[in-house]
């Protein structure tokens, strides 16, 4: 599909998915007009009146049906989720999957987190209630399309806020279909989808709305922030990240080699924790980039739909040229490409290794989002750590080596607000989802995580005193 069709079907009022690896249409949504946003969040206001009125556990059991059939669902939605933007079609049924498998013990885990807590002194008992806040906006990416909105819609639900779900303009029909599935469970005008871009967005935090749970890029992070700060909104900011993968002397090179192709080029590196920065103990930089080159070389990138595929294109052809550009610039600067690089047709960037990297370059300092992988050598931990620290961002990082202590003490001192030590950064069931620096700005997920979604409340009586005392 042109340009031009995609700006002649916004003039119709629709928002049409393009199929990034072959440039045709998916399908389209109504796009939401601007001035219909107000009168969609008071009816949402309206709507949030009786769900708030339920307990958490009433919430949850009305949900708790929409499991099987998220589960019936999730070939068909991953299969659209992958047209729309590009990911190998089993991740993309994984995580419908996943979503649909997990979706019970995460509405447990909510009403446990958001239960009443008893605080009690020699003078008080006070009760902490986690009462809905109102009207949340929950504004989502395209990356992970049907995880996001889940873990923003499902515990602002919970809480008892009603919900304005603006997924992103790359992967609307995928979300249009979750929310209906919700919807057939839940009370009308609870979850409301708006479709459009930032403009839409944009609208909705500027909206009478309580609470702006949103996931996407640092800078879009920053613009809701300022909108948000007249009103004092309560915002929930999942950001980018740059993460870095530290491999220690001692390290297992087999696997951080297998752990930094499949972390950086897992959905052709369009993941908020892919490993874009990898430094390597100078000792072993040699061999450790042997295997990585050797293993890339076996990465077979193409249609997402065609078996075997492990890399599909880029989500469009504006985060190519982005990409693109920052390799380019790491090049003109002394970069040396050690694996990829070659031009590929269409929205697809092959899976590029750069060696020769500094942090003079854009691409050791910005968000990639794309198939690259920096490899920067170092003499001492110490340097090892400052230059993972080099950054503004602050999202997972990974250390790879044999001595697990001594690994776990080189973890700690790496500024991310999760890290994984011999393997992903993601903690274990009931941890948060959470950035440090500018990579978060509040979070999610675990019971820390559910009871931002919530208003804590403290009722106060004066502790019975007992006749003989
Ligand atoms: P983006 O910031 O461009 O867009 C995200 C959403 O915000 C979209 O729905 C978009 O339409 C909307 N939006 C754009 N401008 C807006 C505005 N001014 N006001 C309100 N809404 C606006 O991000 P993207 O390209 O969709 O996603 C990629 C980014 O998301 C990357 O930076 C990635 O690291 C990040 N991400 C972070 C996490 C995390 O958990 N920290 C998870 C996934 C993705």
């Amino acid at each position: 599909m042109s340009e031009q069709d995609v700006r002649q079907s916004r003039r119709d009022q629709q928002l049409v998915s393009i199929d990034p690896a072959t440039g045709e249409a998916v399908g389209s949504v109504p796009l939401t007009p601007l001035d219909a946003i107000p009168r969609l969040v008071f009816e949402a206001r309206n709507a949030q009146r009786g769900w708030g009125a339920l307990s958490h556990a009433q919430r949850a059991d009305i949900l708790r049906p929409a499991a099987a059939r998220l589960k019936a669902e999730a070939k068909r939605l991953g299969a659209l989720a992958s047209r729309e933007m590009g990911k190998p079609l089993p991740e993309a049924i994984g995580e419908a999957n996943y979503c649909a498998d997990g979706l019970a013990s995460e509405l447990d885990e909510i009403v446990s987190a958001l239960a009443d807590i008893v605080r009690e002194d020699g003078r008080l008992t006070s009760i902490l209630r986690h009462a809905p806040l109102g009207v949340c906006a929950a504004i989502t990416p395209w990356n992970f399309p049907i995880l996001m909105p889940h873990q923003s819609v499902l515990p602002a639900l919970l809480a008892g806020n009603s919900v304005l779900l603006k997924p992103s303009e790359e992967t609307s029909l995928v979300a249009c279909e979750y929310a209906r599935i919700l919807n057939e469970f839940l009370p009308a005008g609870v979850l409301t989808p708006v479709f459009g871009d930032g403009a839409q967005g944009r609208a909705l935090v500027l909206a009478d709305v309580n609470l702006i749970v949103f996931t996407g890029s640092r800078e879009t992070g920053k613009k809701i922030l300022a909108d948000a700060g007249p009103g004092l909104k309560r915002v929930i900011l999942e950001l980018g990240g740059k993460d870095p993968l530290v491999v220690l002397d001692d390290a297992d090179l087999d696997q951080a080699a297998a752990f930094a192709v499949r972390n950086s080029f897992r959905n052709a590196g369009q993941v908020c924790v892919s490993t874009e920065r990898i430094y390597v103990d100078a000792h072993i930089h040699d061999e450790f980039l042997r295997r990585m080159i050797e293993r890339t070389a076996g990465l077979k990138q193409g249609d997402p739909a065609e078996p075997g595929v492990g890399v599909g294109p880029m989500v469009n052809a504006r985060q190519k040229a982005k990409v693109l550009a920052q390799i380019d610039g790491a090049v003109r600067a002394g970069a040396r490409v050690a694996a990829g690089g070659e031009p590929r047709a269409g929205n697809f960037v092959a899976p590029t290794i750069l060696v020769d990297v500094d942090h003079s370059m854009e691409i050791m300092r910005e968000e990639t989002f794309g198939p690259v992988a920096c490899v920067q050598s170092f003499r001492t931990v110490d340097e090892a750590v400052r230059l993972a620290n080099d950054t503004p961002f602050g999202l997972g990082a990974a250390v790879f080596g044999s001595d697990a202590a001594r690994a776990a003490e080189v973890a700690a001192r790496i500024e991310a607000g999760m890290v994984g030590v011999n393997g992903g950064c993601g903690g274990a069931n009931g941890s948060p989802w959470v950035g440090m620096k500018e990579s978060g700005y509040g979070f999610h997920s675990g019971p820390e995580g559910h009871r931002q979604f919530a208003q804590v409340r403290v009722i106060s009586r004066p502790r019975a005193v007992t006749s003989d005392a």
